[in-house]
């Protein structure tokens, strides 16, 4: 096997292996490819083991990969801070934008979401630990940007997204992907027809697993380290 085979095989692996852990199905849990900073031969090497699912975090980035991949169906996934001035490009361009957090950033890209093109598959980032640095909208101001995301058209609102804080602290870690879950919970109890709670890296992909993460986003210990 070689490296790349390897690398996808045993993440699929600790992704099963946590899912048996927490009693869960591990159909229940998506593996998004985190590809910020790696090129696209690399891309398409993962693409065509079977990885069909690529997160970037830097619109320019990837809009300069994604022509050396146009004849390959990846499924594009933003996961960066999202500027007004660039979610035209972000909705013509990605299949998923996991880090809306706000009502103009929502109406937007409604808005330009292409004619023709299906709804823009969209999660809400949740700042979690209240971080003031980070992106990412209030856990109390939530419901209201679910209830615009859902009758916004060219989008289709499919759950929520976190980057909990860094902490090597396992209690403080699980305690912020148990706060998501129940986020999570609550809107589905109350109707809200969401499928998706992405959170988890190459760190703490298990114990975001662990918590009912269905979604984790993961680069460096599936693509190899980051270029500098
Ligand atoms: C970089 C990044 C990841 C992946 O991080 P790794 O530690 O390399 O697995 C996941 N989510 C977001 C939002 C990121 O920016």
């Amino acid at each position: 096997m070689n490296v790349k085979t390897q690398r996808l095989d045993t993440i699929r692996t600790r992704i099963a292996s946590a899912c048996a852990a927490a009693g869960r199905d591990p159909e229940e849990v998506r593996l998004l490819a985190v590809s910020k900073k790696q090129p696209a031969g690399l891309v398409r090497d993962f693409f065509e083991l079977g990885q069909v699912a690529f997160g970037e975090n830097k619109l320019q980035e990837a809009l300069a990969k994604q022509p050396e991949l146009e004849d390959v169906p990846i499924e594009w996934h933003f996961i960066g801070p999202v500027q007004s001035n660039k979610t035209r490009d972000l909705a013509a361009n990605f299949d998923w934008v996991q880090s809306a957090d706000r009502p103009k950033i929502l109406r937007r890209l409604s808005a330009q979401r292409p004619d023709g093109m299906n709804p823009l598959n969209v999660c809400i980032q949740v700042n979690v630990d209240r971080e003031p640095q980070k992106a990412g909208v209030a856990p109390e101001q939530l419901g209201e940007l679910v209830a615009l995301a859902e009758e916004l058209p060219g989008i289709r609102l499919r759950g929520l997204m976190a980057i909990p804080r860094l902490t090597r602290d396992e209690t403080e870690a699980r305690a912020s992907f148990r706060d998501m879950k129940r986020l999570y919970d609550e809107l589905r109890r109350s109707g809200h027809r969401l499928d998706t709670l992405s959170m988890g890296m190459s760190a703490d992909l298990e114990l975001a697993i662990e918590e009912g993460s269905t979604m984790v986003r993961v680069g460096t210990d599936l693509l190899g380290p980051r270029p500098a």
